[in-house]
This record gives structure tokens, C-alpha cells and sequence, in this order.
């Protein structure tokens, strides 16, 4: 995005990525459909950024959800929103969209190397690049850096950037893993038995906030949409020890109509998981209580509805990085000047998920990649201007 709008302005622009091809991760994000921003109002919208909104809020502003939408539409894919508000284009996956994108990059001769994996500046300050052939060194006006976080480095970029800038006297705060999964030491049943099984319609509680959905069981833990958007709860409690999240089996009862309800559907007979099922928890539900009582289901309907409306799981750790969404971390905010340029190494600057902000899912990350970029755009055409006098 800064290349277009660089471009755009009539200055040279090289791509330079590690992987044969470009915006791998890009890709990726499209495979389930690519959730490219959110509809909601613009205020709610800036607020999923948490403490980091005021960093991005005024890129965000200035390059917002509708002008993203605008800007798809110009390379001829119209975007629809979706039930829960999100948006994607009308194709669902990122491929055309890219296509389109690097047809009108091409038209303003921006030039891709692929196969260029950025090492650092060389003594003379020109950007160090090794290639499957010979080292290539590189003297620029102006640099942007746009190498994303460490999750799923076999697309991506696997932050070894952070070194680069550190030596450099950059401060970047360490990565840790967002919008991911969960680890639990689930028993042989829970793992061999559920892995894969979604836990439909429930409700994922962290230190009292709810966020409803279906977390998926994984042989590892747990992952899915309510996991990941507890994750920065869940990682920042998990600094003090274990955390306890709770899993409400039947969000739309409360106690009083699920006692009823079991107690009206227990039959004679009936083992404890198939009274379960009657009363409409399904089997992967009826496991994980069993996991949380060491298999001592108890027997009283207001006992065993009290456990169906909050299964204590112990989480232990965040999974790892590389399988997160996105990460948190990054370039601290007190290294970056306006139009996010490094303080310390002027004509420098850093876009996208190198900086130091999280946000869920939702569009949210996407859109503020799309943001800061555009900005950083904007910003080194205006510096080049100043400093040529054009
Ligand atoms: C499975 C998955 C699904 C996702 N779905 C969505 C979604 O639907 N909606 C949404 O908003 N977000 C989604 N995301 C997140 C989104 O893809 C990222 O936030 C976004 O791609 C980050 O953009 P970026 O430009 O900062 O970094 P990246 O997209 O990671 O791009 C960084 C680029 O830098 C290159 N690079 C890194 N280091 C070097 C180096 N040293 N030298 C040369 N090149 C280098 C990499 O090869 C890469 O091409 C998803 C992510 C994943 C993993």
C-alpha cells in the first residue's frame, strides 16, 4: 500500500521480500475468507485497538474502513458485509483482489525482487540483502519497513528484523502470540476423543467477560473466534500463574431454567452423558465436565447445572507464535515520529504489525496494515518533496 501511494507520486519503488512471492500471509488471511475490515461505527471500530488506539487513530482516520472498501472497489472488487458485520470482498478470497493489485502496481512500474531477504545496512548505510545467488547491497532515499510479526513464519516474516533495529538502538518489545489458541493438559480421552469437536453455542469467560461462540477442542488445548478474542486477557493473567477460564455450556439458560430442565429430562437408567444430551449438552460438553470433576459428575440437577454454566478448564500457556493469527509486540511507540517514522534512523519508517499494537479479529488487523501504510505513503512523498524542494 505505501508502494502504490509512493508510486503513485511518480517515485521509483522497489518491493523487496524474502519469499518468491508476495503478500504471502495476505493470502493466507484469505483462505476462510478474507476479512478485510469491519462496518461498524467508526468510534467502536477505533476501540478494538484498546491503549493502542491513539497511535493508529488518526491513520485509521485518514485511510478508514470505507476508504479500504473504496479503494477494492477501484481495483473492481465490490465488497459485501457479512452477518456479524465484517467485511470481505465479494470474491471472499484474497487472490483476484491481489491480482488486481499487482496488475496496478506493475502499471506504476513499482518493481518486485523476490527472493531478497533484508540483513541489516551496510557500513555505508545502503540495505543489505542475501539472495539464493550473490549478496546485493542497496542505496535508497527513503526505506519502508513492512516485514509483519513472527506468526506463521512459513508465509510471513519470523521477526528476526528485531535484531536489526535493536543493534540499531531501536527499542522493540518482545513478540508474544495473539488471536491464538490456548494450551490445556487435556486427558487421553479429551484429546484422542474431542480434538477437532467444536463446543457449539457457548460462552468463554475470563475474569467476568463473556464472549460467545464455538471454541473448538484441540489436542493441545483449546482454539476457535471466543479463544482468540480472549487471548490478550488470557495472556496478560497468565504472567501471574495458570489462569482459569470458564466455559458456559448453555449461555441463553440461566441456572433456574437449566435446573429445571434437568431435572424435568433425567430418566431411570440413563447414564450421566446421555442425561446430559437430553437436557441438550452434547457429548464434548458433557466430557469436559467430566475433565473438570476428575469424572465425579455430581448427581443434584442445580450441582450439575452450576458446573454446565461454568467448566473451570485450567490453561497453562498460550500456544506457540507461529500457529497465532497475529502478534502483539513490536516497535515501541516511543521509538516512532510522525508518519511512523523512526526517531533514531530518519528515512526509516515501519508499518503493520512490526509496530507494537494487537486487536482481534474482525478486520481489525488488516485494516490498520492497510492504515499505517497508507500514512507511511503519504508521509515519504511529502519528505522527499520537502527535501528536494520539488
Ligand atoms: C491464518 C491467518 C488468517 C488471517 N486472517 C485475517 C483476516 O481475515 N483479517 C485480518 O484483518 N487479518 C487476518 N490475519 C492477519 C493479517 O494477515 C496480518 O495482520 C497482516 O498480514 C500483517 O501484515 P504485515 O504487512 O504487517 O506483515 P506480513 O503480511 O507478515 O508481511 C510481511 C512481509 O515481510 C516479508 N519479510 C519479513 N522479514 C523479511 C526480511 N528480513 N527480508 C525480506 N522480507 C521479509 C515477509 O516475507 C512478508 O511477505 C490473518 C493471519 C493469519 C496467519
Amino acid at each position: 500500500m505505501a508502494a502504490e501511494v509512493a508510486a503513485g507520486a511518480g517515485h521509483d519503488v522497489v518491493v523487496f521480500d524474502q519469499h518468491r512471492s508476495p503478500a504471502r500471509k495476505f493470502v493466507l488471511a484469505g483462505r476462510g475468507g478474507l476479512n478485510l475490515t469491519h462496518s461498524e461505527p467508526i468510534d467502536v471500530f477505533l476501540d478494538r485497538y484498546g491503549p493502542e488506539r491513539p497511535h493508529l487513530e488518526s491513520a485509521i482516520r485518514a485511510f478508514s474502513p470505507d476508504d479500504l472498501r473504496a479503494w477494492c472497489a477501484g481495483l473492481g472488487h465490490e465488497t459485501f458485509v457479512g452477518t456479524s458485520g465484517r467485511v470481505f470482498p465479494n470474491e471472499f478470497r484474497a487472490v483476484p483482489l491481489l491480482r488486481s493489485w499487482l496488475r496496478r502496481l506493475e502499471g506504476l512500474a513499482v518493481r518486485f525482487e523476490p527472493q531478497h531477504r533484508w540483513i541489516g545496512w551496510g557500513d555505508d548505510e545502503a540495505l543489505q540483502f542475501a539472495t539464493p545467488s550473490q549478496p546485493v547491497s542497496v542505496r535508497v532515499d527513503r526505506t519502508i519497513l513492512a516485514l509483519g510479526g513472527p506468526s506463521w513464519p512459513r508465509v510471513g516474516g519470523d521477526g528476526s528484523w528485531r535484531t536489526l533495529l535493536t543493534d540499531r538502538g531501536v527499542r522493540v518489545e518482545a513478540f508474544q502470540p495473539a488471536n491464538c489458541g490456548v494450551d490445556v493438559e487435556w486427558s487421553g480421552v479429551m484429546s484422542d476423543r474431542f480434538s477437532g469437536v467444536p463446543i457449539k453455542n457457548a460462552a468463554v469467560i475470563v475474569e467476568d467477560q463473556e464472549v460467545r461462540g464455538d471454541p473448538v477442542v484441540t489436542r493441545a488445548g483449546l482454539e476457535g473466534g471466543p479463544i482468540y478474542a480472549q487471548s490478550r486477557r488470557i495472556r496478560e493473567a497468565l504472567t501471574k500463574g495458570s489462569v482459569s477460564v470458564q466455559i458456559d455450556l448453555m449461555p441463553d439458560l440461566d441456572i433456574r431454567a437449566l435446573t429445571a430442565r434437568l431435572t424435568d429430562r433425567r430418566r431411570s437408567g440413563d447414564t450421566a452423558t446421555k442425561w446430559l444430551r437430553r437436557a441438550g449438552i452434547p457429548a464434548v460438553g458433557a466430557s469436559l465436565m467430566r475433565e473438570a470433576t476428575a469424572n465425579q459428575l455430581p448427581k443434584d440437577p442445580f450441582e450439575l447445572a452450576q458446573l454446565a454454566k461454568a467448566v473451570p478448564i485450567t490453561v497453562t500457556s498460550m500456544s506457540a507464535i507461529d500457529r497465532a493469527i497475529s502478534s502483539a509486540g513490536g516497535v515501541a511507540w516511543t521509538e516512532i515520529g510522525p508518519g511512523f517514522e523512526l526517531e533514531s534512523l530518519p528515512g526509516v519508517h515501519v508499518v503493520g504489525e512490526m509496530l507494537d499494537w494487537e486487536a482481534p479479529t474482525g478486520g481489525y488487523l488488516l485494516q490498520a496494515c492497510f492504515s499505517t501504510a497508507h500514512a507511511v505513503g503519504r508521509a515519504a512523498v511529502a519528505s522527499e518533496l520537502s527535501r528536494t524542494g520539488d
